[in-house]
Parts: structure tokens; sequence; C-alpha cells
């Protein structure tokens, strides 16, 4: 019972984390052609071990443009797993599904943490981004 609630915790503290990066650049902007994303992460403590927590990322309309996800490792210390241009070059060359694994940048008791990040993305695309250069044409279309 302990352990579940602490996975809601990390989870939590993911999807806020996830929410609070409202600043960054919009995935919308930057990559229109981009129709929907789902992002599975699991976190590993090693590598032959099963993972420690699994979030899914469903980005929407408005989900920044930045791909931070933060240690969930109580021990560690200042760790994040960085996939931001894995993620956006996968999304540029238009990739319907892309993987990998990441490692924690943070330490943990002096020693850097081992954690690992290992995720799948599967991407939708219009397309054609033609809506993008007629905005009227599109949302007459769309009443
Ligand atoms: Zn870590």
């Amino acid at each position: 019972m302990m352990r579940r609630g602490r996975d809601l915790d990390a989870k939590k503290r993911m999807l806020d984390r996830w929410r609070r990066q409202d600043e960054a650049a919009r995935l919308r902007d930057r990559m229109p052609e981009v129709d929907s994303l789902t992002i599975a992460l699991e976190e590993h403590e090693a590598d032959d071990e099963p993972p420690v927590s699994h979030v899914r990322l469903v980005p929407v309309e408005s989900a920044p443009a930045l791909f931070e996800i933060p240690c969930t490792d109580k021990d560690c210390s200042g760790g994040v797993y960085d996939i931001t241009q894995e993620v956006m070059s996968a999304l540029q060359h238009h990739r319907k599904r892309f993987e990998g694994t990441q490692q924690c940048t943070g330490t943990s008791h002096d020693q850097p943490c081992a954690r690992k990040l290992r995720y799948v993305g599967v991407a939708r695309y219009r397309d054609k981004v033609e809506a993008q250069a007629m905005p009227r044409a599109a949302e007459n279309a769309s009443r």
C-alpha cells in the first residue's frame, strides 16, 4: 500500500511538472503537422530490473515543446531525463513510432544516478499543413 502511494506521488509530480512547462514554446506552434502524440515512459532502476514507474503523456493542443521528465528517485539530486531533442527530431522526421533510453543526469549518494528512462512515442501527422496556411478556411470548414 505504501508503495502504491509513492508511485502515485511520483506520477503526480511528473504530471505537475509537465503542466508547469507552460512558458515553453507550444508543440502545436513548432510542429503544426503533428496531429497527436503519445509518449509512454518507464523508469528503470537498472537495466534488467522491472520498471519502477510508468507514465503516459498525451500532449494535446497546449503541450509544450519541451520534454524534461524528473527522476522520481527520492535520493536523486537534480535528476532529469531530457528527451526534448530526441522527441523533436523524431517529430521533424515524421516518425510514427520512436523509442530510446535516457540516462538520469542527477546524483544519488555521491554517485551518478543509475536510473534510466525508457520512452516510446507514437505520433500521427496531418497529411498537409495547408489548414495552417489558410486559418480562415479551416475555421469556416469546422463550423
Ligand atoms: Zn536520478
